[in-house]
């Protein structure tokens, strides 16, 4: 049985799976990818031939504009199985964001796959992680600390409710990523009870439309128009990140300033950006949830793409895990949760 390191290798354009002559996630233009989610670091236009969830291709298009998001696409349901120069691939789901996956291959008997991002933690807007044996399991490491518990969701949300609440004349301006993140943030709400309008900046209304379009449900969703901002006062706004420190936030009625980050979990980092009312909700796995699902995956040995990986590798070597950094370059060049930049802005605005 060929090891997956004879089959799958590192290339500069990205993890690069010979057989199958394809690239997983890759970071410029190739002729055939594989792409996991469209998340902007993960999912990049130019590219010749793309396979992906349908959802994938669908919010890449919307992202990108009609055209960019491939020369040609192919869309593979959850399970189905693909044969490529004699390897089967197929998708799971990753539970990260609307239909992220993971990437499956097995070539001669050996098995590996690719996480993408992922998490464990219920997200009522996309597929739950459907754990997969494997002989190497190329795993994401953003938050492999031991520090970083992410807290139930729900409970969050209630802190922000309840603020709202208590705090009933002012606009509460909650800093989120557009794909994803924000969308999540919507629902949970809506879980919670809050059945009124949700108010969102320009930048968030196209991805909560594809959404919408692709069967979530996100209830009344309405453009936050800062010129009648006592309209707002008591509403929900949701912005991207940088919106919530700018002019364009503090033209809003007294506003709270709310931030929903993995991140937030590090409280110098809330108050170093503003933020009043941190909330810790992360698309990403928390240190438990990586090592669980690192143990429900059993394979002897894992790689790990972007993160902390020195942490997560000695973790696992104690539990006779093999561990291996990828080192993988051009992830976290977008404004994503866990990305480079959020962490070199965080230790800007923090030093
Ligand atoms: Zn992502
Ligand atoms: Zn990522």
């Amino acid at each position: 049985m060929p090891h997956p390191d004879t089959w799958l290798c590192v290339r500069p354009q990205g993890l690069y799976c010979a057989p199958a002559d394809v690239f997983i996630d890759p970071v410029v233009p190739v002729p055939r990818a594989v792409i996991t989610h469209a998340h902007a670091d993960h999912a990049r236009p130019g590219h010749g031939a793309v396979l992906a969830t349908a959802e994938t291709l669908a919010i890449m298009e919307t992202r990108m504009g009609s055209g960019r998001a491939g020369a040609t696409q192919q869309a593979l349901a959850p399970g189905e199985v693909l044969t490529l120069g004699g390897v089967k691939l197929w998708l799971q789901p990753a539970g990260h964001v609307l239909g992220s996956a993971q990437v499956a291959m097995e070539w001669q008997g050996s098995r590996a796959v690719v996480s993408g991002d992922y998490k464990r933690a219920a997200d009522p807007t996309c597929a739950p992680f459907v754990p997969i044996a494997c002989d190497v399991f190329v795993t994401e490491a953003t938050f492999a600390l031991p520090i970083f518990v992410h807290p139930p969701a729900e409970m969050e949300i209630r802190k922000l409710l309840d603020s709202v609440a208590l705090f009933a004349g002012r606009t509460h301006v909650v800093g989120c990523y557009a794909l994803g993140k924000a969308q999540r943030l919507i629902a949970l709400l809506r879980a919670g009870g809050w059945d009124r309008p949700i108010y969102l900046h320009g930048a968030l209304m196209p991805l909560c439309e594809t959404y919408a379009r692709l069967g979530v449900a996100l209830g009344d969703l309405r453009p936050a128009t800062v010129a009648d901002s006592s309209a707002l006062a008591g509403a929900i706004v949701l912005a991207p990140p940088a919106a919530i420190a700018d002019r364009w936030a503090r033209r809003l009625s007294d506003p709270v300033t709310v931030m929903a980050s993995g991140w937030m979990r590090v409280r110098q980092r809330a108050k170093a950006r503003g933020v009043e009312l941190p909330l810790v909700i992360s698309d990403h796995a928390d240190w438990p949830e990586l090592l669980q699902t690192i143990e429900q995956v059993a394979a002897p040995e894992i790689w790990v793409t972007h993160g902390a990986e020195d942490a997560l590798i000695h973790e696992v070597a104690k539990r006779g895990i093999r561990g291996r950094a990828l080192r993988l370059l051009g992830y976290g060049e977008d404004v994503q949760e866990g990305s480079a930049e959020f962490r070199q802005q965080d230790a800007a605005e923090s030093g």
